[in-house]
């Protein structure tokens, strides 16, 4: 029998928060999340984390947390980006106070930096793959082989 769990992700991305428990990850002793509900939550926790430890020492957290939440789950900002666009912007002081977090993700530098990054990821990825683009062309190539040895051979 499947045991079914329930995800702990306050916004849960999932249309039931109920799912089977191999499906699950388990966090702590009890607290079961889908994988991506996790990835979100625990990256959300992230950024909060790295605005206090880079931009404002002492912000105050419930309007961060609110801020960085309403990006995430009501405008629907990948929380991946808003991580890569808050550690960018904190670099170059591009951020001094928690409503800078709505400017940051509209920036067009920042957005282009990750379109780059993203693409170098998926170009990564593709390579690492089992080599069907490698695969295509050599059989073009001896598709056309052939092909050539006919024209030629009606030159002799
Ligand atoms: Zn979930």
């Amino acid at each position: 029998m499947t045991k079914i769990v329930k995800c702990r992700y306050k916004y849960c991305k999932h249309d039931s928060r109920e799912l089977p428990k191999e499906e699950a990850v388990l966090v702590g002793k009890s607290s079961y999340y889908h994988k991506d509900c996790l990835k979100e939550s625990t990256l959300i926790d992230k950024i909060i984390e790295m605005y206090s430890e880079r931009v404002e020492k002492n912000p105050i957290y419930s309007h961060l947390r609110k801020t960085v939440n309403d990006l995430v789950i009501k405008d629907k900002i990948d929380a991946e980006f808003l991580y890569f666009a808050l550690d960018y912007a904190s670099s170059k002081k591009m951020i001094k106070h928690v409503p800078g977090l709505r400017y940051i993700v509209k920036n067009d530098d920042i957005k282009r930096l990750w379109e780059k990054k993203k693409t170098a990821e998926f170009m990564r990825s593709e390579k690492s793959k089992p080599q069907q683009y490698v695969n295509n062309t050599t059989r073009e190539f001896t598709f056309k082989a052939p092909k050539q040895k006919t024209i030629a051979s009606l030159f002799k």
